[in-house]
């Protein structure tokens, strides 16, 4: 055993090294010498002390050191190229080598289950298996929260336990019942009350299955996917927005592309408009989310009321909506659109004696080259109605006059004391491809830095990538502390934890982690969820 001593030790090492380049070192460039001194250490003691992976990669990266010309490194660029040495440093030290993770394919269209359940064993349980099968999944013991994520998400399947304390499970099912007639999300009812009752109330209240406890994970796995399966059929089958009963985004990108092919062969050109509700998530929390499903019904009807008959109206997701305009140009759209807006922003709302307007901001884009495809004018519409929101809501943009992309900044801070992890973690999101996104990374070796540095205080949404545990200001500190601050509402929080931490996991989604990854994490698997995180959130 006592070449594990060794081991140990060059892990530190390089750990040592890696910290000293990306957080402490003040200079902006690393030598090319000290790069190649420390490679060339690496290779001599790895091979010595049986650790063949890290002699192999240590050794290429020798090879192409030496092909290259290069005297100085700046840092991203030398976090990208030793980024092999790194994640492997990390999977040497997390994983025995033994069980390393099958790096299963990036895709960020994986599944979403949504689980409810108090009980945060059977929740890690349940997660893990899930996560395992290569699903991804959500937690929650908190209905309230609950509730709110599943709408902010839209999973494709939610698991619920019907024994939840505060508000059972009933409850939340009846507080999604309405917007579920409308909207097919499979539900699963999981019980330790089995009676005839329990059983028939859970289907008259929704639930697609209903799965005693203890569960029989296999079977479990089984009907899950069923569920997963009847879902991809449904998407896959309807053309019609069952909520707002205007044509979906599928149907969106069959009509995208007969469009642009007409436009390809005849020249017929035409403009597209992104509409997007201003606000709308107050709207939900002041009124509840059915009060919101009637805004989005009362909005889709206005615009197939106040559109052309050959204009098409689709529901893009959530409060999007997107308006197509065959032979149109961008001036045309926008004047429509300016008039939409005038007239719906005076139709009064009335819930339960309290009166609200309702505005939306637009973005419009005429499509001129036929070489766009339907992505590229989505983008194009889109960075113009982040223009209008920017601009201050309630008004429309168009990308064809103001051809300046506008982007949205989303600030990533990952907190964590262990060097290499940081180091991945800010590598992994520099990789990340998120559309008119622009992430602002920053690390930090602890909370107390992460509040120094005044990181909430910059402007726009913040993301954070959070240590459960630290030795200055663990996670769960650093997180309760956010959370106090105005700004909580702006800040998605991803808490990474020690698999064998339940009570932690526990608080931290109490405590509105809104998410978490056990360590050790697959690099692809995180690198996907955080992917699907950023989308989603705006
Ligand atoms: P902004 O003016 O910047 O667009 O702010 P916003 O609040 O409208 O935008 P944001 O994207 O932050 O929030 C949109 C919310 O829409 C989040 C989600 O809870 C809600 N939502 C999405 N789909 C539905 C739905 O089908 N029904 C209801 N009631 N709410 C939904
Ligand atoms: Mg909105
Ligand atoms: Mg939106």
């Amino acid at each position: 055993m006592a070449l594990e001593k060794y081991q140990k030790l060059l892990f530190e090492k390089i750990k040592q090294k890696i910290s000293w380049w990306f957080d402490n070192q003040p200079a902006e460039l690393v030598d090319n010498e000290e790069v190649y001194r420390f490679l060339h250490s690496i290779k001599g003691t790895s091979g010595t002390i049986h650790l063949g992976g890290l002699h192999f990669v240590s050794s290429t990266l020798l090879e192409r050191l030496e092909a290259g010309e290069n005297m100085e490194w700046e840092k991203d660029e030398l976090r990208d190229f030793l980024f092999e040495l790194i994640s492997l440093s990390y999977e040497y030290e997390h994983f025995r080598e033994s069980d390393f993770k099958k790096s299963e394919p990036c895709c960020d269209n994986l599944p979403l289950i949504q689980i409810i359940d108090d009980d945060v064993t059977m929740l890690i349980l349940l997660k893990e298996a899930l996560e395992d099968n290569g699903w991804m999944v959500m937690t929650n013991t908190e209905p309230e929260k609950a509730v709110s994520l599943y709408y902010d998400l839209q999973p494709d399947c939610l698991v619920i336990d019907v024994d939840l304390p505060s508000k059972n499970g009933f409850q939340l099912l009846e507080s999604i019942q309405e917007h579920n007639h409308k909207q097919f999300i499979p539900k699963v009812v999981i019980s330790t009350q089995t009676d005839r009752n329990t059983r028939m109330n859970a289907y008259e209240m929704g639930a697609d299955d209903f799965i005693e406890k203890p569960i029989d994970m296999e079977e479990f796995i089984v009907r899950i996917n069923r569920q997963l399966q009847r879902k991809q059929i449904f998407d896959q089958s309807v053309l019609i927005d069952e909520l707002t009963q205007v044509y979906n985004r599928r149907f969106l990108f069959d009509q995208l592309d007969r469009y642009l092919k007409d436009f390809e062969r005849k020249n017929a050109a035409f403009s597209i408009g992104v509409l997007d509700l201003d606000h709308f998530k107050k709207i939900n929390d002041t009124f509840g989310h059915l009060t919101g499903d009637k805004v989005l019904e009362a909005f889709a009807l206005f615009l197939k009321q106040q559109t052309r008959s050959t204009d098409i109206v689709f529901r893009y997701g959530g409060e999007e909506f997107i308006v197509l305009f065959p032979n149109t140009n961008d001036q045309e759209a926008s004047e429509v659109a300016r008039r939409i807006l005038e007239e719906f922003s005076k139709v009064e709302f009335e819930v339960q004696g309290r009166s609200f307007h309702v505005s939306f901001s637009a973005g419009i884009y005429m499509v001129n080259k036929p070489t766009e495809g339907s992505l590229d004018i989505l983008k194009k519409s889109d960075q113009a109605l982040y223009k209008a929101k920017e601009k201050g809501r309630a008004c429309v943009e168009s990308a064809n006059e103001t051809m300046l992309p506008a982007t949205k900044i989303l600030n990533v801070s990952v907190i964590d004391d262990d060097a290499i992890i940081r180091t991945l973690l800010v590598r992994v999101l520099q990789n990340i491809d998120a559309d008119n996104v622009v992430l602002n990374i920053e690390s930090y070796e602890n909370g107390e830095m992460f509040f120094e540095a005044g990181r909430l205080e910059c402007e726009g949404k913040h993301f954070l990538i959070l240590d459960g545990v630290m030795p200055v200001m663990d996670g769960i500190e650093v997180l309760s502390k956010v959370k106090s601050t105005e700004n909580a509402s702006q800040v998605n929080v991803l808490m990474l934890t020690g698999r064998k931490t339940e009570y932690d996991i526990a608080r931290a989604l109490k405590l509105g982690a809104d998410d978490y990854v056990t360590k050790p994490f697959s690099i692809t698997e995180l690198q996907a969820r955080i992917q699907r995180l950023i989308q989603r959130m705006f």
